[in-house]
């Protein structure tokens, strides 16, 4: 059975194009009563952009703190934010949810707009399609490229027992918003490490077993382009990086990442490591799965003049280790597009913890 997935139903590219945004809610606005809500990476409440943001009198702003990656309690607790505001109005749903930030305030849009509609906690739905309900229209405005959320049907978060997406077609985003300015001013090392995370998705996509033409145009292109950004920049590096997130999404969508996440994962859960740099602390090690990749990695590392940290998991309890084990074992999928539908009895506990214990 070939899956027969949702795609983001609108974008608009280019430099500038965030200015566009007014008209395009405008759109969606039912009548002088209803609201949009805006949730804003708070690393931009001192920033200029805080002026562009074309909030209405009757709209609810609201900054978000990604110091933690998303939380299952957190989404709820925005949520809840949002009904408040809704029951002291007309007690109607918003026009829409529109997320600005980098991948985790994108994640917290796509989650939000999905739990206003579906009863419970999101941590209810952390899995693949359990979600019953439409999520209200949503829209995606990148400030950090790579993680590639802005296409994909899933919402990354942390619950009280699992780091694990809200997988859904409903997830997608319904207008995704590409202004290459926006993403210039994350710090170097930042940009590198989100940078990396769309690279290791090429990379764990193309060397994967679920591989087809579909991933491997999309992955070959963004591998491509990532390339020339991080080892020849220039001055359309933005733009570039931009589409090679995009692309990047595009190819995992029909493929799977692979051995770096699945092991990111458990670094994440336990340590609370962002997704970015925990790839590239664990893509660092993995070069028996994919030598050209890591070695390549590592030049673009040394281009870049980025260093990484070195020795996290050593003298981890026991029990950590363990959890750590869990987590990254639970992403069955990912292990069987790396090493096969046998993947079990390559990458045993035992072999999982020598790889943890090298980090
Ligand atoms: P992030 O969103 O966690 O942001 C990292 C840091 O950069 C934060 O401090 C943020 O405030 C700052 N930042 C963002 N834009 C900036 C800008 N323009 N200028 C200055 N600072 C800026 O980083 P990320 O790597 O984009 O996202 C990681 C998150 O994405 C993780 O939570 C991960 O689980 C998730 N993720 C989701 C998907 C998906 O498909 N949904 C895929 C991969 C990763
Ligand atoms: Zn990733």
């Amino acid at each position: 059975m070939f899956r027969n997935f949702r795609l983001v139903s609108q974008v608009v590219f280019g430099r500038g194009c965030f200015n566009q945004l007014d008209d395009i809610l405008a759109a969606k606005r039912e009548d002088a009563e209803s609201f949009m809500v805006f949730l804003v990476d708070d690393v931009f409440s001192e920033h200029s952009l805080r002026d562009r943001v074309p909030v209405k009198s009757q709209d609810l702003l609201l900054w978000v703190n990604v110091d933690d990656e998303p939380k299952t309690v957190y989404v709820d607790e925005l949520t809840d934010q949002v009904r408040v505001y809704m029951k002291a109005g007309s007690g109607r749903l918003p026009d829409g949810v529109i997320g600005i930030g980098g991948g985790s305030a994108l994640d917290l849009a796509k989650a939000v707009s999905l739990m206003l509609t579906n009863a419970g906690s999101s941590a209810d739905y952390q899995g693949w399609d359990l979600i019953r309900n439409p999520a209200v229209y949503h829209v995606s405005i990148p400030t950090l490229s790579g993680t590639g959320a802005e296409v994909s049907r899933t919402t990354v978060l942390t619950g009280p027992e699992k780091k694990l997406g809200i997988n859904s077609d409903h997830t997608v985003f319904d207008q995704l918003v590409l202004d290459p300015e926006l993403i210039s001013g994350p710090p170097a090392d930042q940009r590198f490490y989100t940078g990396m995370d769309c690279y290791i998705h090429c990379v764990e996509s193309l060397a994967g077993t679920f591989l087809n033409a579909f991933s491997k145009s999309y992955g070959e292109k963004a591998l491509d382009l990532c390339k020339e950004v991080f080892l020849e920049g220039g001055p359309e590096s933005d733009d570039k990086l931009m589409m090679a997130s995009y692309f990047g999404g595009m190819s995992i969508a029909y493929s799977q990442v692979g051995v770096c996440h699945a092991l990111s994962y458990g670094l994440s859960f336990v340590f609370g490591i962002h997704h970015g740099i925990g790839n590239c602390i664990a893509f660092d090690y993995l070069e028996e799965f994919y030598p050209e990749g890591v070695s390549e990695f590592r030049h673009m590392m040394e281009k870049n003049g980025v260093e990484l940290p070195r020795n996290v998991v050593a003298g981890i309890e026991s029990d950590k280790l363990d959890k750590m084990i869990d987590v990254a074992l639970a992403l069955e999928p990912l292990w069987e597009n790396s090493l096969g539908a046998d993947w079990k009895r390559i990458m045993t506990r035992d072999r999982i913890s020598e790889l943890y214990q090298r980090m």
